[in-house]
């Protein structure tokens, strides 16, 4: 029999069997190609000593291919509709746990403690929700989950965001705060038509190979992403309007005199700075409040 959820006859069978109906505000696209699938856990580099951590399975179609090479596959869903197919489509897979909960409540340590082995080989590997991409994302980085890579499709243009480098349209303050825990790269894109529904926008695997630790060291991190999203706050101000805008507190002056005592021209608009820069910058500034 054709085990793969994920053909467009499987899906629907399927989907028919148990009356489901997507939810739209749930970001429910659902993958239909399985050659897709199998390139997703290839690029995660899944081998049969990889624990997986899987955001959303929706009916099972990744978890599956996943399964046939992990060790053992741990997904959150927050749907309590997908409960039951989740049971029935994976039950060939003993190695798959489900747990209903949404991810971005979930103590996500404290499930990798009791899933997993210590110090087992773990990566995330997940067709994201789109409507909470970033959220899920920024979760996982801060946490400092002990994982050796996460790979995610996302929409193409958010992928594009992480990856960017300086001085390009597409380099902002979440390129810089997934930069600084990992290496982000974009490793190939995905046409709506593999889904059902077909979203409205283009995908493409993110592929975030953890850092051991941050390419630079700060003083303070939280101050260093506040520095951040500031200079960012409206891209076409320059970096000095911007961060007299967000510290109210400090004189232009004052600001002016901190930027050009660290060589960064205050003309200069936050894109063209590179996360050394920043590091550095907020290191200076912090001396103002502390
Ligand atoms: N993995 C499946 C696939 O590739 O076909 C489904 C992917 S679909 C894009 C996203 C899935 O995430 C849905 O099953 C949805 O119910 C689930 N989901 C949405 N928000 C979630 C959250 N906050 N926590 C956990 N799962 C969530």
């Amino acid at each position: 029999i054709d085990k793969d959820i994920a053909t467009p006859k499987k899906t629907k069978a399927i989907l028919d069997k148990y009356g489901f109906s997507f939810k739209k505000s749930l970001g429910q696209n659902f993958l239909i190609d399985t050659n897709v699938l199998k390139r997703i856990v290839a690029a995660a580099n899944v081998s049969q000593s990889t624990g997986v951590i899987e955001i959303g399975p929706g009916i099972g179609a990744l978890t599956e291919q996943l399964a046939k090479e992990a060790k053992r596959v741990v997904a959150f869903e927050i749907d309590q509709r997908l409960l039951p197919i989740l049971k029935e489509t994976l039950s060939a897979y003993e190695h798959t746990k489900i747990i209903h909960q949404d991810v971005l409540k979930a103590d996500v340590q404290k499930v990798i403690k009791d899933e997993f082995e210590e110090n087992e080989e773990l990566a995330v590997v997940a067709n994201l929700p789109y409507y909470v991409t970033t959220p899920i994302l920024m979760k996982l980085l801060e946490e400092k989950l002990p994982v050796r890579t996460i790979v995610v499709m996302i929409q193409k243009e958010v992928a594009e965001r992480i990856a960017a480098k300086p001085n390009s349209k597409n380099y902002g303050s979440l390129s810089i705060a997934a930069q600084y825990y990992a290496d982000a790269e974009t490793v190939f894109t995905v046409p709506k038509t593999v889904f059902v529904p077909q979203p409205n926008v283009d995908s493409a695997i993110l592929r975030l190979s953890i850092r051991e630790k941050p390419p630079i060291t700060v003083k303070d991190e939280a101050f260093f992403f506040e520095i951040i999203r500031a200079s960012f706050a409206q891209r076409r101000k320059t970096i000095l309007n911007n961060l007299a805008h967000h510290f109210s507190t400090l004189s232009k002056q004052t600001i002016e005199e901190i930027l050009q005592s660290i060589n960064i021209d205050p003309r200069r608009r936050g894109e063209a700075l590179s996360m050394e820069e920043f590091g550095v910058l907020s290191d200076n500034l912090l001396k103002k409040f502390r």
